[in-house]
């Protein structure tokens, strides 16, 4: 039998994130430059090596996938890789797969995502209102997102929302989001900015709303009942009593996680990172190109996991980004 992932902290790696593309049909302010350079596609791993890739660390007992990137839906053929994944959900050895969508192309691919066993997916939404929508994401349309939800929830998949909590952006829609995903039984989960990349165009520190704040003002309305539920990362949830609805805090700043991490992140070029708040990473695709043996690959998965870190290093307490990665969040997937 195949020993499992355990890394040098006794965490066992169960959880994999894969980036497959760093190109999106938006431009969030707080994620991408306007003007991006995207890497050549030659750079890309194929969705063949993907596949190959995915399949080893689910080999190495690796449960749950989350498909993010850039965009996903934007990548050409991403079909063929949900449709190979799905083979792992029917033997049992996959328990979930998922991901994290800008929305946009839902409409077009909600249908064939749960015809491969997607159950639940993340859908980026900060603001509901089109002018601001239009001024946060730079190249999208509210309505274009808000017909893909609905295209989602059509198809039978269930939805969270993921918003990211902005100063002076979305700080008077918190209700609005709430109660909107009330009304059609979404989760919502608020990410708190983080300091990701050098965009020369943004302050982050101008931007950061610390979530203590935001969960104060949803207790000025609601009841909220802590739930016990950990996923391994740095969510946690509250259920508003008054509508049965679960909110998440996603605090990697302020909230210490990183003792029950259970995760990596694979980019779409192959670089593995073992914590997304640190610069270190393992290249697999050059072992993954070097031999068609699966052995190989799995031997530098296995090195990479023993140097996975205790922890990140962010930190805003100290009025500067301290920590700060310049990695953009498109390319480690978020
Ligand atoms: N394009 C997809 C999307 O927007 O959902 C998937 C990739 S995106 C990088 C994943 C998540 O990262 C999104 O929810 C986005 O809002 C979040 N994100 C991007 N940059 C961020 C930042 N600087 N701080 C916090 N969250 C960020
Ligand atoms: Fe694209 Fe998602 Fe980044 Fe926005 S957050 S630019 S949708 S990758």
């Amino acid at each position: 039998m195949t020993a499992p992932l355990i890394d040098p902290f006794a965490r066992p790696i169960s959880y994999l994130r894969v980036s497959v593309t760093d190109r999106c049909d938006f431009r969030c302010v707080y994620c991408m430059a306007e003007n991006m350079t995207f890497l050549p596609k030659k750079e890309l791993l194929t969705l063949e090596e993907l596949d190959r890739i995915s399949t080893s660390f689910i080999r190495l007992g690796v449960q749950k996938l989350r498909i993010t990137g850039g965009e996903p839906l934007v990548r050409k053929g991403i079909m063929t890789y949900f449709e190979a994944m799905a083979r792992h959900l029917d033997s049992g050895q996959l328990k979930e797969l998922t991901l994290t969508t800008n929305g946009s192309q839902l409409r077009r691919f909600a249908r064939d995502l749960a015809d491969c066993g997607v159950r639940r997916i993340n859908v980026s939404l900060d603001t509901l209102d089109d002018r601001k929508f239009a001024e946060i994401t730079r190249w999208g349309k509210l309505k274009q997102v808000l017909d893909g939800i609905e295209a989602a929830q059509e198809a039978g998949l269930r939805v969270k929302i993921n918003a990211v909590a902005l100063k002076g952006f979305n700080e008077d829609e918190l209700f609005t989001l709430q109660s909107w995903c009330a009304a059609r039984d979404m989760d919502l989960t608020f990410i708190e900015v983080m300091p990701m990349g050098d965009l020369g165009n943004e302050d982050r520190l101008d931007q950061y709303w610390a979530l203590s704040d935001l969960r104060e003002r949803l207790a000025s309305q609601f009841t909220l009942v802590d739930l016990a539920e950990r996923t391994g990362g740095p969510a946690r949830y509250v259920r508003l009593e008054e509508t049965g609805q679960k909110i998440g805090f996603i605090t990697p700043l302020t909230h210490n996680f990183c003792e029950s991490c259970n995760r990596v992140r694979l980019t779409c070029t192959g670089d593995l990172f073992m914590c997304l708040g640190q610069e270190d990473m393992a290249d697999l695709r050059s072992p993954l190109r070097a031999s068609q043996d699966d052995a190989v690959l799995e031997t530098a998965i296995r090195a990479a996991i023993a140097r996975k870190p205790k922890g990140h290093d962010f930190d805003y307490s100290r009025q500067r980004v301290d920590g700060q990665v310049s990695r953009h969040m498109s390319h480690t997937g978020g």
